[in-house]
């Protein structure tokens, strides 16, 4: 039986897990985050599955390879929270890089959609029988430029769907592509054209705050900015000053900066303490969503399937289709390229 040890669990992880587990496979779901105070949970396990917000810093490593854990199976695509470094020739680290970027996708469109007809505000009026219609004023996406930032799995999933919606597609990416029917071109263009911005872009050092104070000097008055990649993508204090100002027309967050100890949990019966949070959710044009946008159905099948598969397939020694190391892309000597596995 190969015991697994699940972090940061929510009632939708265990329901899709449980469904997708097979007989040799017996999961643990614990609700706390996995750190440095918890780790020691970890002992008698053969395998941790981990998710965003938790901390596998080399002191929770080093505890877990002393308990004689052999995989971290993080359960989502990003890995910048593991010390993959520590890692190395200790125990290996899998993920699911890709489970649907449609849903991504579509998330994104629902929040422009719900600002730009103001669905937000006419959801709560009719409940109160309130039926008047000032101020619900909206705007057609026909016709209208998109700037997308990021042309991965879930940047063309979205183009695909605006230009449904008969929209002007600008894209940027640092390794641009060739896509039907959309223009490439440098950050400021894109920034001064577009009428709605989409992040579809990792958060890596060099674009930490790519949406701060200058890039939006350079955007147009009323401008729509969706965000549903990473949160420390935009500068939040010069955001609210962008809407303030009244250069921002509207913002749809699906991201914040200072996330992790908010999205996911049920505050609503504490004070918030993030004014700038406070803040943009006080504004009529903004819309906020935790970090909502990969919780579909078929996400969280796929997400389950893969992460039981990356399990099964290192215990029976097949090749680690899905594993990363530091050293992924970084050395010539690569061997996940050659062996399928990076140790
Ligand atoms: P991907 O790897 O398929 O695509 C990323 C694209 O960004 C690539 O084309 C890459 O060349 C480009 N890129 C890299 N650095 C860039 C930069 N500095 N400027 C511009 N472009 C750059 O990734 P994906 O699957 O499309 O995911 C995109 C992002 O979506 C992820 O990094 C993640 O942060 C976010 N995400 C969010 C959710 C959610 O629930 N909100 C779920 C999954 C992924």
């Amino acid at each position: 039986m190969i015991k697994v040890a699940m972090f940061d669990t929510k009632p939708y992880d265990k329901t899709y897990f449980e469904k997708a587990l097979p007989d040799n496979i017996k999961i643990k779901y614990f609700t706390a985050k996995l750190d440095e105070n918890t780790y020691p949970l970890c002992k008698g396990f053969d395998v941790v599955c981990a998710f965003v917000n938790d901390d596998l810093n080399s002191e929770v490593i080093s505890g877990l390879y002393d308990f004689g854990v052999m995989l971290i199976a993080m359960r989502c695509a990003g890995f910048n929270n593991v010390d993959v470094k520590s890692c190395y020739k200790k125990i290996h680290v899998v993920r699911v890089p890709s489970y649907s970027p449609e849903a991504v996708a579509e998330h994104a469109a629902a929040m422009l959609l719900t600002s730009a007809r103001r669905i937000h505000k006419a959801y709560n009026r009719t409940r109160d029988f309130n039926f008047s219609l000032a101020g619900l004023e909206g705007f057609n996406l026909s016709g209208k430029t998109v700037g997308v930032v990021g042309t991965g799995k879930i940047g063309r999933a979205f183009i695909s769907i605006m230009q449904g919606f008969k929209c002007n597609i600008l894209a940027y990416d640092k390794f641009p592509s060739q896509i039907d029917g959309v223009t490439f071109t440098d950050m400021d263009t894109l920034l001064s054209k577009s009428d709605i911005i989409s992040l579809h872009c990792p958060l890596t050092e060099e674009n930490f705050h790519l949406i701060d104070k200058t890039a939006i000097d350079k955007m147009k008055k009323g401008v729509v900015i969706l965000n549903t990649s990473r949160g420390a993508l935009i500068d939040a204090e010069d955001l609210l000053v962008g809407i303030k100002d009244r250069k921002i027309g509207a913002a749809c967050l699906d991201v914040y900066e200072e996330e992790s100890d908010l999205f996911f949990e049920d505050k609503s019966g504490h004070i918030l303490g993030d004014d700038v949070l406070a803040r943009l959710l006080s504004m009529p044009n903004v819309i906020i969503t935790s970090h909502q946008a990969f919780l579909t159905d078929e996400a969280l099948s796929s997400i389950a399937q893969t992460t039981i598969k990356n399990i099964t397939d290192f215990f029976d020694g097949k090749p680690l289709e899905n594993e990363v190391c530091y050293r992924c892309e970084q050395f010539e000597d690569c061997k996940r390229e050659k062996q399928k596995k990076c140790f």
